[in-house]
């Protein structure tokens, strides 16, 4: 069955991508078939398995030879993991759907904000009230919690904002909000803490090796995402620890 998870993740992972591409650019989800964004060639079926596509065309569209970000194979692996790790975890339950949805955010709002630098208000909203929905189901603890956590989530981004002038932008803003409303307000002050660690080892390490210029802007997005998730797996038992270690 988690091999079945991880196969279903690929699949999901593929239309993940195609959301977080289009989206942002408002490019409709029209029944035309998935093309590639240099030479507009139309794909065939055998250049739209997950992965193995990537791989077999070595990295390049078979029109044009532009060369095709490694990041759309890696994240239908990224799905693919998430999807089998999540029915692992949590078996069949209330809580996979949860993950599952968590997971599913996490992919299309990286490969917009890695793509564009954007995390489009109409994801984020989709997904507000796809959570929404779910908390009609598994009530939220305390009832106040989302509520709580969004304004909380929202309002110290806010804050950053204003204090850093730029070091993080409204769609991370937005992205709080939802990830507060969400998660809740302990799981959403682990999620910030451990977000802003990330960011700030990795651009310091971008920076220290000069990938990147000071002035050059990251996306903080997949750094949120990606806190959110381990905030998910193992929030508890790193709150345990660290109030444990004093
Ligand atoms: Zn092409």
């Amino acid at each position: 069955m988690t091999a079945i998870f991880f196969l279903f993740g690929l699949i999901f992972g593929s239309f993940f991508n195609v959301v977080g591409l289009r989206v942002p650019d408002r490019s409709l989800f029209s029944e035309e078939r998935s093309y590639c964004p240099n030479c507009h060639k139309k794909l065939q079926w055998y250049e739209l398995i997950p992965v193995l596509s990537w791989l077999f065309l070595r990295g390049r569209c078979s029109g044009c030879k532009a060369a095709i970000s490694p990041m759309y194979p890696l994240m239908e692996l990224f799905s693919g993991g998430f999807f089998a790790f999540s029915f692992w975890y949590h078996g069949w339950s209330l809580p996979l759907i949860y993950a599952l949805l968590l997971g599913s955010l996490t992919h299309i709002l990286i490969v917009s904000d890695i793509k564009y630098m954007v995390l489009p208000t109409p994801i984020i909203l989709f997904f507000l009230a796809l959570f929404a929905v779910y908390f009609l189901f598994d009530y939220p603890e305390p009832l106040w919690s989302p509520l709580v956590g969004g304004l909380l989530g929202a309002g110290m981004t806010a804050l950053v904002i204003l204090i850093s002038k730029g070091g993080m932008g409204g769609g991370d803003m937005k992205l709080f909000g939802l990830l507060g409303f969400v998660m809740g307000v302990k799981a959403l002050l682990l999620t910030f803490f451990l977000s802003a660690f990330f960011g700030a080892i990795v651009g310091g390490g971008l920076l220290v090796t000069k990938v990147i210029s000071r002035k050059q802007p990251i996306p903080f997005g997949p750094f949120i995402l990606i806190s959110a998730c381990i905030t998910h797996f193992s929030g508890t038992m790193i709150i345990d620890w660290y109030l444990g270690s004093f």
